[in-house]
């Protein structure tokens, strides 16, 4: 590594911004599955890209497609995962974007750890924790994958056979059993006000 220098590009962050128009930011959206994570992220992107503002969605489902196929569900595995998914989103945000990461990210600490790799950085970070109790997100199970784990099809899975460590913190909490779509778009789009 220490070979390895960091090539600084002609504009500096505030340059870069000034040039584009534009901030960037991470919003990223913790819970169980089910609970809403992408159907909000997705809603915030659209209402983002109308207004003309840069927005990419960093699905965690998706993104195991490519960067992180491979990659299983062991405790490990989800941290290396949740830790790679924390370094697009930084890069997205210095690159100007809104990144708005849906990840079950369970674990306190790996939510943590990109939390605080965004502050070292100088970048916005905001934890919103997409908090709707396991009974309704069984209900809705929109991939089946409720009904799979209790069944014991599926091992480890986040809420039955695997914890959910609660955000301490979060700059938002959503209860979508209570505040409709519409709703939760407002708030997190206001958290870049
Ligand atoms: P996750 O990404 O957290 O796994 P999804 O967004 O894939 O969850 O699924 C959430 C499901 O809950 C969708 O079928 C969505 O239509 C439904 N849903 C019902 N009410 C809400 C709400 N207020 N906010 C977000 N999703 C909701």
């Amino acid at each position: 590594m220490s070979d390895i220098t960091w090539h600084g590009g002609h504009f500096s962050r505030p340059q870069r911004w000034a040039a584009l128009g534009h901030a960037g930011a991470t919003i990223w959206l913790t819970g169980l599955s089910g609970s809403g994570k992408s159907t909000i992220a997705a809603a915030v992107e659209a209402r983002l890209l109308e207004a003309g503002r840069p927005a990419y969605m960093l699905d965690g489902d998706n993104l195991r497609h490519g960067l992180n196929a491979g990659l299983g569900f062991s405790a490990e595995d989800r941290d290396e995962n949740v830790r790679r998914v924390g370094e697009v989103a930084l890069l997205m945000a210095e690159a100007g974007t809104v990144a708005l990461v849906c990840l079950i990210s369970p674990f306190r600490a790996g939510r943590d750890r990109a939390r605080a790799a965004h502050a070292a950085a100088g970048l916005d970070f905001f934890e919103v924790w997409v908090n709707t109790p396991i009974e309704v997100c069984r209900r809705r199970d929109p991939k089946g994958l409720y009904a799979r784990a209790e069944a014991g099809a599926i091992q480890s899975f986040t809420g039955i056979d695997s914890p959910y460590e609660e955000p301490v913190r979060p700059e938002l909490e959503i209860r979508t059993d209570e505040v409709d779509l519409a709703e939760a778009v407002a708030r997190v789009v206001g958290l870049l006000d």
